[in-house]
C-alpha cells in the first residue's frame, strides 16, 4: 500500500535527515511518518495529535500500513508528545498558523536542546514564526516556497544557532529573498493585487487607511524590484 503525500508534505519530507528519530506534531493522518518509514528514510517516529478524531485516524492509518511497531501515535498537546528519553532529533510541525506553531514551540522550549532540526510549514504569519526562532537561539538554515492547489506554502528549516534578521528578512525570508524564485515573485505579486483591491475600496477621504495600504504595497514592490532592505 502506497501513501499519498501531498506535494507540500513531500517537500517537507526532503528536509528530514536520514535516520532521524522524528516527532510529527499535529499528525492528523500520520502520512508524513508513514511515508518516511516506508521509504526507509527513517526507522521510527512519534506522531503527536491533540484532538481525538485526528488521533484516531492516525492510529487507524498506522495500523493499516502495518507500522504500529515503528510509529507511536500519542494523544498530546504539542511538545508534550515526547520526553528526553525518546531521543527525538527532528520535529516537523506543518499545516498550522505560524503563531500556533510558535506557541507550541514556546510551550515546550526547554525540551528542544537535544533536538537537532525543526522543519516548520506555517500556513500564515511566517514572520511571527521567524521572530520566535531567532529570539530563541535558532538559525534558519534553509527555506522553501512552493505552491499547491493555488495556495502558497513556506517551509522553514531551523537548527540551533544565533542569527539576526532584518524586518524584511523576517517577513519575506532571508533565503527566499536571496533566491527570489518564480513562486516567491508570484506570491508577493498576488499579495500586491489583494492590497490594490483593498485600496480601491477605501474612500478618498480616508487618508490614514489609504496611506497605510499604499505603504504596504510600496514595501513589497521594493522587495520585488530589489531595492528593499
Ligand atoms: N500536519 C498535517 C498536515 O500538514 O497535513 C495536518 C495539518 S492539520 C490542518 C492540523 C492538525 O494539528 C490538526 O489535526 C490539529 O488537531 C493538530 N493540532 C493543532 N494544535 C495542536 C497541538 N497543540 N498539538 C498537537 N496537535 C495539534
Amino acid at each position: 500500500m502506497d501513501t499519498i503525500l501531498s506535494s507540500r508534505l513531500t517537500e517537507v519530507a526532503t528536509f528530514v535527515p536520514k535516520g532521524s528519530k522524528l516527532l510529527d506534531v499535529g499528525s492528523d493522518h500520520a502520512y508524513l511518518p508513514i511515508a518516511l518509514i516506508q521509504s526507509g528514510h527513517i526507522s521510527s517516529a512519534i506522531a503527536g495529535e491533540v484532538a481525538q478524531g485526528p488521533y484516531d485516524s492516525a492510529v487507524k492509518n498506522v495500523a493499516e500500513y502495518g507500522l504500529s511497531d515503528k510509529i507511536e501515535v500519542r494523544l498530546a498537546n504539542g511538545l508534550a508528545a515526547f520526553q528526553q528519553n525518546d531521543g527525538v532529533t527532528t520535529i516537523t510541525i506543518c499545516g498550522m498558523g505560524g503563531r500556533l506553531i510558535a506557541d507550541i514551540l514556546e510551550a515546550g522550549k526547554e525540551k528542544l536542546a537535544q533536538v537537532e532540526r525543526l522543519i516548520l510549514q506555517p500556513n500564515n504569519r511566517e514572520d511571527d514564526l521567524r521572530t520566535w526562532l531567532v529570539q530563541n537561539h535558532f538559525t534558519i538554515v534553509t527555506e522553501k516556497i512552493m505552491t499547491e492547489n493555488r495556495k502558497f506554502y513556506e517551509i522553514l528549516v531551523a537548527e540551533h544557532g544565533e542569527e539576526k534578521l532584518t524586518t524584511t528578512e523576517l517577513r519575506f525570508g532571508k533565503h527566499l529573498l536571496a533566491e527570489k524564485s518564480e513562486v516567491f515573485l508570484a506570491k508577493w505579486a498576488r499579495e500586491i493585487g489583494k492590497l490594490e483591491v483593498a485600496l480601491s475600496q477605501i474612500p478618498e477621504s480616508n487618508d490614514g487607511d489609504r496611506s497605510a495600504i499604499s505603504q504596504k504595497i510600496k514595501t513589497i514592490q521594493e522587495v520585488l524590484d530589489g531595492s528593499g532592505k
